[in-house]
């Protein structure tokens, strides 16, 4: 199977073919190996149009999704970003191409040990992650200029929104336990505005400040 040809149909048909234009975002899709992410029997399907199977009842994002996301991220190269759920690490990576340090969150311990060694392997160098509840944040290196959440929310946490900085955008999927809408909240002079996306169907973000299980 040739990847890198995968991969670029996967940009051309599933990511410019619907739209999406940062033109960064679509060379950092086209050059992360999404196959080097997910385990060896979901590899053939890595470049497909749907989200996959990680593990721990867990799954990586559809490509256009992530790439949506990032897209409304607004990323220019200098920001510091926080991500909540960190799954197989896909999403990290991407980031940490497009912007300067990269935070992340993930509740299982196992899912982030494996991100941690692919990461590793990749050569990413300005990704650091923590095992624990996202939803508390990690104010140790806030604020951030961006914060993306890629599991569920009943709504915004407030505690996120204290770590975001003046001007930063947050990307999270708001709403019930099945299906969401997909949000950019952006912190004006301290005031919060929301804009709605897309429909979308993530996994539940479970903690403190999120679904109680
Ligand atoms: N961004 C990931 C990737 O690129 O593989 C995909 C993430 S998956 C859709 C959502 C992840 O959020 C799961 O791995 C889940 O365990 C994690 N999660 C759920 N609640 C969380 C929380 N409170 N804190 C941190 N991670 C959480």
């Amino acid at each position: 199977m040739n990847f890198d040809e995968e991969r670029k149909t996967m940009v051309e048909v599933q990511l410019r073919g619907r739209g999406l234009k940062d033109e960064r975002v679509l060379k950092a899709m086209e050059e992360i190996p999404r196959h080097r992410f997910v385990s060896k029997e979901q590899e053939q399907s890595a470049y497909s149009d749907h989200p996959l199977p990680i593990g721990e009842g867990q799954t990586i994002s559809q490509p256009y999704m992530v790439a949506l996301m990032t897209e409304c991220m607004e990323l220019e190269g200098n920001e510091k970003v926080l991500e909540i759920g960190t799954g197989c690490g896909y999403q990290a990576a991407i980031l940490a191409k497009l912007a300067k340090e990269v935070y992340s969150i993930e509740r299982v311990e196992k899912l982030s040990l494996k991100a941690k060694e692919i990461l590793a392997e990749l050569g990413y160098t300005n990704v650091k992650l923590k095992v624990g509840d996202g939803t508390k944040g990690w104010e140790e290196y806030s604020p951030y200029q961006a914060l993306i959440v890629t599991a569920g929310s009943p709504d915004i946490p407030q505690t996120l929104l204290d770590q975001l900085s003046e001007g930063g955008r947050m990307v999270i999927p708001v709403g019930g336990s099945f299906s969401q809408e997909l949000v950019v909240a952006r912190k004006r002079k301290g005031k919060v505005e929301r804009r709605k996306v897309c429909g979308c169907v993530f996994v539940p973000l479970i903690g403190e400040f999120g679904w109680k299980r």
